[in-house]
């Protein structure tokens, strides 16, 4: 398995300020925050971005947005509106190489994103 910083905190082998946790999903608070609420779910398994993702599993992509809606009912941030991003590759601004879905809210964004 990778050891990139996302598996690392899913195993607490480094500290982050994890809002969630179960055996398939893990969630933190993103370390340099975009908005008010910023939280970063990953899957515990390593899968490196979301072209890796297969039809097997769909349940647990399921699961990443489940946990991001719930958080962000947590965070108050469910009736004012927020943003789920996932980005691939270079051009997008994908900085680590494991899945990662980006919660962010708490402020009026444009669109198209930047
Ligand atoms: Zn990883």
């Amino acid at each position: 398995m990778e050891e990139d910083i996302f598996c690392q905190i899913v195993a607490r082998k480094i500290p982050a300020d994890i809002v969630f946790q179960d055996d398939q999903v893990t969630a933190f608070r993103d370390i340099n925050p975009q908005a008010p609420v910023h939280i970063v779910v990953v899957p515990n398994r390593h899968i490196p971005d979301v072209s890796d993702l297969t039809p097997a599993d769909a349940p647990l992509l399921g699961r990443l947005f489940a946990v991001a809606n719930e958080l962000a009912r947590r965070e108050g941030i469910a009736s004012s509106g927020y943003r789920l991003v996932i980005n691939h590759g270079r051009d997008a601004g994908q900085s680590v190489a494991h899945l990662h879905l980006h919660l962010l809210g708490g402020r009026a964004m444009a669109w198209p994103p930047g």
